[in-house]
């Protein structure tokens, strides 16, 4: 089959991808190849009852199929170069803003009109949080929420469907650069394309690897986020979440001068399991439709590790450290904050009689067996600093999961078209190590889909 262009991987990025390819050349011959399933055949086994935890799918439906690893995500699309990647150092600063605005109209105009759009700009949070030496990122988030952001990608999908071929359940093997373009091998046969844009994620970063060593293109890597999903009573962090709903709060260690912040924040939300590669770690997500909320807040706090030469398996780093939490725990681990500050394990006693009622069924346990010192303390000293402005935070029954783990693909050596050294071959979103979130990754798609476009005007 001979495409003129082959995506990938239709997570956001590749999504993007084809939505303005389709939309400004319509006569285009576009493949979109994806391992997991459509959308309305994504189903996680895990019910809370028969199955409790992760029983390793061959794909799975929560990071893998139509929608990418944010199809069941909270749909918080950040609009901002402070975090969620690094496409600013790629396509200048104003262009990357207005690529992530461009996504928005997008969303907006396919069912998520009417979702609100936060602001941290010249807020009182803000003057608090520097009064205690915490400092807010400044970002637009439009939340979407779980059950909207589903429909947009639905209402996307079925747009795009009568223009584009998808092969879902094909999982690409091989990437060959032939005369005139791509052939991927997949385990449904072989497709050439003129220009190939790679947009597998994090579930696709081994592969990706894979594929850089095959083609001979630069990498390089050094970045894992390690830390925890905190869990609490929304009455403790509403005067941030209904003002802002996400904050990205950084604070800075007195003890080793460590980053910690607040990441991927979720007023009335759930805590869900998280599968990369086989290993269980723990993510959240909330609905927009208020009849589907809890009564508990969650975010993660993260601890960043830059590694230096010679080491060079920073995900390899993290990855051991799950597996240590799955191998305790046999999947995700909670503890409550009074029993890790006293040196002691939770158990289903002590989480049966917390205040806080857990929304994932976890396994009790001690993460100071799991989590190096350095991370635990850093993590401790946060919960303390937060407690200043979020009184309640450093509550004994305040809940801990581990561990949460935010593996960076290694960076893949690409240009200002976010094009490799060999011509006709992008990498894009989450698995080029250029973005991680699903502002960045969408724009980056769009981005990628006009410079095709430019080269054929
Ligand atoms: C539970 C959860 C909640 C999240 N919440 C948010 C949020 O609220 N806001 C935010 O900004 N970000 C969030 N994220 C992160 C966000 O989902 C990602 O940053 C974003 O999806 C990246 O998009 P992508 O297109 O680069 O990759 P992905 O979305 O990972 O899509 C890649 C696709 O490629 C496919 N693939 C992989 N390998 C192959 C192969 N060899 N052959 C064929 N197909 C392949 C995968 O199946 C997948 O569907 C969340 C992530 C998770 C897991």
């Amino acid at each position: 089959m001979k495409y003129d262009v082959l995506i990938v991987g239709a997570g956001p990025g590749g999504i993007f991808t084809a939505y303005e390819l389709c939309q400004k050349e319509p006569s285009l011959k576009i493949a979109v190849l994806e391992c997991g399933n459509p959308l309305d055949k994504r189903k996680c086994p895990i019910d809370g009852k028969k199955v409790k935890s992760c029983i390793g799918c061959k794909t799975c439906a929560i990071m893998n199929g139509f929608g990418g690893a944010g199809a069941f995500s909270d749909g918080k699309y950040n609009i901002t170069n402070q975090f969620g990647g690094t496409l600013y150092e790629y396509v200048g600063r104003d262009e990357a803003l207005s690529l992530m605005r461009y996504v928005d109209e997008i969303n907006l105009s396919h069912g998520g009109k009417g979702t609100k759009l936060y602001s941290t700009a010249n807020t009182a949070i803000k003057k608090k949080c520097f009064e205690n030496d915490l400092h807010l990122l400044d970002a637009q988030v439009r939340h979407l929420g779980t059950d909207i952001n589903y429909i947009v990608l639905e209402n996307l999908y079925n747009e795009l469907k009568d223009q584009v071929d998808f092969h879902f359940r094909t999982e690409v093997q091989t990437v060959e650069k032939t005369a005139d373009g791509y052939r991927l091998t997949t385990d449904r046969g072989e497709f050439q394309g003129d220009i190939c844009v790679i947009s597998v994620g994090r579930s696709g970063s081994k592969w990706m690897e894979s594929v850089c060593t095959a083609l001979d293109i630069p990498t390089r890597s050094n970045r894992v986020d390690i830390g925890v999903r905190v869990e609490l009573p929304a009455a403790v962090f509403s005067h941030l979440t209904d003002e802002l709903y996400e904050s990205k709060i950084v604070y800075r260690t007195k003890q080793f001068e460590d980053l910690v912040r607040t990441f991927c924040m979720n007023p009335h939300g759930v805590v869900v399991n998280e599968n990369t590669n086989g290993i269980v770690t723990v993510n959240g997500h909330s609905y927009e439709d208020p009849a589907l909320h809890t009564e508990n807040t969650n975010f993660a706090l993260l601890v960043s590790k830059h590694f230096s030469e010679p080491f060079r398996d920073s995900n390899g780093y993290g990855e051991s450290i799950a597996r240590l939490s799955n191998m305790l725990g046999g999947g995700v681990m909670v503890q409550r904050f009074g029993d890790l500050i006293r040196g002691r394990r939770s158990n289903r006693q002590r989480i049966a009689e917390s205040y806080v009622v857990p929304t994932l069924a976890a396994q009790p346990g001690d993460l100071s067996l799991v989590m190096p010192k350095r991370i635990l303390d850093g993590i401790i000293e946060m919960i303390y600093a937060l407690d200043k402005i979020a009184p309640g935070t450093a509550n004994d029954d305040t809940l801990l999961y581990g561990v949460e783990v935010k593996f960076y693909n290694m960076e893949v050596e690409i240009d200002s078209n976010l094009r490799t050294k060999h011509e006709g071959l992008y990498v894009i979103g989450d698995c080029s190590g250029v973005t991680h979130s699903l502002s960045h990754a969408s724009a980056s798609g769009v981005h990628v889909a006009r410079h095709i476009l430019s080269l054929n005007a």
